[in-house]
């Protein structure tokens, strides 16, 4: 399955990035210069230092093609110089990203698997599950004091790889409530 994801997001990366735009000198800086390289599923992360600071890069091969978004100033909507250079580092050097894998929530037995298994499932499929058991989004703020719009803005920014501070204690909360919403 894996290996699967990894010839998916390969060929997206090749669909998306000719070889003419990816020859450009201004994307060519960048390849293999990424740190904190990561994997799950068919999406990679990783950052890179550009020139104005440290941009979070982000490349998901989805159903309808390839998504990709940079924390650059052009870079909201992806395709910026810096989402091609981390697509073509990913192409030459795949096993240079870390695998997350998939930690079952029935696996959490201290903080160590709470934390992998925390950094395994994303705000969004854990909204999903809530909604699987009869709570929309909307309950669920309303019953912990988040406005819906905020919520939609932390599940933002972990699908753009960017850092939010209330993202962990959210999927606390979202958790909590699934665990205990027989008992309500
Ligand atoms: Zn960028």
């Amino acid at each position: 399955m894996s290996e699967q994801d990894v010839t998916v997001l390969r060929q997206a990366i090749k669909n998306s990035w000719p070889r003419s735009q990816t020859a450009s000198p201004k994307v060519k800086q960048y390849v293999g210069q990424f740190w904190d390289r990561t994997r799950r599923d068919r999406r990679i992360t990783a950052v890179v230092e550009g020139n104005h600071g440290d941009y979070k890069v982000v490349i998901e091969a989805q159903e309808n093609g390839l998504w990709s978004a940079c924390s650059c100033y052009i870079g909201k909507q992806g395709y910026c110089h810096h989402c091609a250079a981390l697509g073509l580092t990913f192409l030459a050097e795949p096993d240079s990203f870390v695998v997350i894998e998939k930690v079952e929530r029935t696996a959490v037995t201290d903080l160590n698997t709470l934390q992998a298994y925390l950094d395994s499932v994303t705000l969004d499929e854990l909204m999903s599950q809530l909604r699987d058991k009869g709570m929309t989004q909307k309950a669920f703020c309303e019953s912990i004091g988040m406005s819906s719009r905020h919520l939609s803005a932390i599940k933002s920014s972990e699908q753009r790889n960017r850092h939010f501070h209330e993202l962990g204690a959210t999927k606390l909360a979202v958790l909590w409530v699934m665990e205990h919403l027989g008992e309500l």
